[in-house]
C-alpha cells in the first residue's frame, strides 16, 4: 500500500477547505483531496448569496434573525463570532477579484431572502457560490505549498488513543493508501447524497459523520437536515434545481392548484416547507405553482440569469410561465462537534463547513449564512492550527498504524458505502426518536 506524509491534510475542496488552505502558513505542506472534481462541490451550486452585517446598527437584528430561524437553539457565541467578522471576511473576498453584484452608484448592492428582516446579502447574479469558490480556487492554485488531488475519497481515519495521524483513502485507479498528516481537516460537506430528492451533489454523503461514529468522535444535532421549500419539479431523477429564495425575497409568489395564494412566501425555509407540503397534499398534486413575474424581465434577466436559462431548458419561461416546485433537501445544520476554533473532540482533528456543527445555525439555517459560517470558521480552524504547531514528528506512528488496518474492511467500496449510509441514517433516527 502506498503511504504519504504530508503536513497538513484538508479532505473537501469546497470553499471551507480553500480559505482554510489560504488561511494556513506557507511553510506548511497542504494535500488537499475531493472525492470528485474541484468544480463539484457544493459551493459551486450557491445561488442566492452571502450575509454581512451592512453596518454597526444591524448587529442585534441580525442576530435575532439567525436565532429565530434557528429556533433559538443557537449557540449564541458562534452567532456572534460569524457576524463579527462577517465584513472582514468580505473585505477578503473580494481582494481575492470576488466581483458583488454594486448598484448603480457603484456601492454593494444587497438582496433579502426569507427570514431576514432586512436586505443584508451580498450576491453575484444567482451564482454567488460560483464566483466565490472559483475566484478561492484560483488563489489556491498559485499557492506552491498546496497539493490538490481529485477523485481520491477518505475511506477512514488514522487514529490512536483519540488522536488523528491522517487518513486512509482511496486512490482514483482503486487502490488503498494512507495519507500521515500532523494535522487532518474534515471540510467534506452535506449529506445530500443520502437522499433520493436533494439539491446537494449526489457523492456528498457524510463520510466524516460514519467514520466519526466508528471512531467515538462526538456529533450534534444530526437529526436537524433543512429541506429547501422550492425546487424545480421535475420526473427525472438526480439532483433538483434550486429555485433560490431571494426570488421569494424580490416578490414571487406562491399558488396552489386553484391559481390562490396559500402562504406568506418569506417565512423560514422549515415553517414554508410545511405549508407547501400542506398544499401538495390538499390538492393532491406533487407540485405547487411559483410565480415570479411579479420581478419583471429585466429584474429576472439580470439577477437571476442562470435560473431563467435552466428552467427555459425545461421548457418554462420564468418571465411569464408559472413553475412547479417542490421541497427536497437542502442543508445539514447538525455535524461533527466542534469548538469556536473549529475542533473536534479528537485531538489533530479539525471540521470546518457543512460537516460540522459549531452551532451557528441552530435547528434551521437562516438563508445565506452557510458560506459566510464556511469560511470564518475555516480561518480559525487554520489560525488555531498555525498557532498550535506541533514540532513531533508523526511519520513513524503514522505508518505503524497505516500497517496495522485490516485493509479487507475497505476493499469492497460499494458495500463499506451502503453501511456507512446506514450507520448515518440510523444515528438520526435515533436522535430523532430520542428528543
Ligand atoms: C443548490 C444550492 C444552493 C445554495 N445556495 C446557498 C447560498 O446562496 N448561500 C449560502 O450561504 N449557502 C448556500 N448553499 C449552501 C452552501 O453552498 C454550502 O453549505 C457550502 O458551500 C458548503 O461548503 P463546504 O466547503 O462545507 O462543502 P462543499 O462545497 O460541499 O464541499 C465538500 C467537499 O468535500 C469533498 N468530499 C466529501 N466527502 C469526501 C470524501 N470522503 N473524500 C474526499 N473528499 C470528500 C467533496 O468532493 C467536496 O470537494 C447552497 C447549497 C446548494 C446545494
Amino acid at each position: 500500500m502506498k503511504k504519504q506524509k504530508t503536513d497538513i491534510v484538508i479532505v473537501g475542496t469546497g470553499a471551507s477547505g480553500l480559505y482554510a488552505a489560504l488561511n494556513l502558513p506557507r511553510d506548511r505542506e497542504i494535500l488537499m483531496i475531493t472525492k470528485d472534481t474541484v468544480e463539484n462541490s457544493d459551493s459551486f451550486l450557491a445561488q442566492g448569496g452571502i450575509c454581512v452585517l451592512r453596518d454597526p446598527d444591524d448587529y442585534d437584528s441580525f442576530m435575532e434573525d439567525t436565532l429565530r430561524a434557528g429556533h433559538y437553539e443557537n449557540n449564541r457565541a458562534a452567532v456572534d463570532v460569524m457576524i463579527r467578522f462577517s465584513r472582514s471576511t468580505i473585505e477578503d473576498l473580494i481582494s481575492y477579484g470576488v466581483d458583488f453584484t454594486r448598484d448603480g452608484t457603484g456601492n454593494l448592492a444587497y438582496t433579502r431572502e426569507g427570514a431576514h428582516s432586512k436586505p443584508r446579502i451580498l450576491y453575484h447574479a444567482d451564482i454567488t457560490g460560483r464566483e466565490i469558490t472559483s475566484k478561492l480556487l484560483a488563489q489556491v492554485r498559485q499557492l506552491p505549498n498546496v497539493t490538490i488531488r481529485e477523485q481520491v475519497t477518505m475511506l477512514d481515519i488514522l487514529e490512536q488513543e483519540n488522536s488523528c495521524f491522517g487518513i486512509l483513502v482511496r486512490e482514483s485507479d482503486g487502490t488503498l493508501a494512507t495519507i500521515v498528516a500532523d494535522e487532518t481537516v474534515w471540510a467534506c460537506g452535506g449529506v445530500g447524497g443520502l437522499y433520493v430528492h436533494s439539491t446537494n451533489f449526489p457523492h456528498l454523503t457524510g463520510d466524516a459523520l460514519a467514520i466519526s461514529l466508528l471512531h467515538g468522535i462526538t456529533l450534534e444535532h444530526i437529526n436537524y437536515v433543512q429541506i429547501h421549500p422550492t425546487t424545480l419539479y421535475s420526473k427525472t431523477p438526480g439532483r433538483r434545481f434550486l429555485i433560490s429564495e431571494s426570488v421569494r425575497g424580490e416578490g414571487a409568489r406562491l399558488y396552489n392548484a386553484a391559481g390562490e395564494r396559500f402562504t406568506d412566501e418569506v417565512l423560514p425555509r422549515d415553517l414554508l416547507t410545511q405549508e407547501v407540503r400542506k398544499q401538495m397534499k390538499k390538492d393532491g398534486k406533487p407540485y405547487v405553482w411559483l410565480d415570479m413575474s411579479p420581478l419583471g424581465r429585466e429584474t429576472i434577466l439580470s439577477h437571476f440569469p442562470n435560473i431563467y436559462q435552466h428552467c427555459l431548458s425545461e421548457g418554462y419561461d420564468v418571465t411569464r410561465d408559472w413553475i412547479p416546485v417542490v421541497p427536497a433537501q437542502h442543508y445539514f445544520m447538525g455535524g461533527v462537534k466542534v469548538d469556536l476554533q473549529s475542533r473536534t473532540s479528537m485531538n489533530h482533528l479539525y471540521a470546518i463547513g457543512e460537516t460540522s456543527c459549531n452551532g451557528v445555525h441552530g435547528a434551521n439555517r437562516l438563508a445565506s449564512n452557510s458560506l459566510l459560517e464556511s469560511l470564518i470558521f475555516a480561518k480559525r480552524a487554520a489560525e488555531d492550527i498555525s498557532t498550535h504547531r506541533s514540532e513531533t514528528d508523526v511519520s513513524d506512528l503514522g505508518n505503524k498504524l497505516a500497517d496495522q488496518l485490516d485493509l479487507s474492511t475497505y476493499e469492497d467500496l460499494s458495500q463499506l458505502q451502503a453501511q456507512y449510509k446506514t450507520m448515518i441514517l440510523d444515528e438520526m433516527e435515533r436522535e430523532r426518536k430520542e428528543k
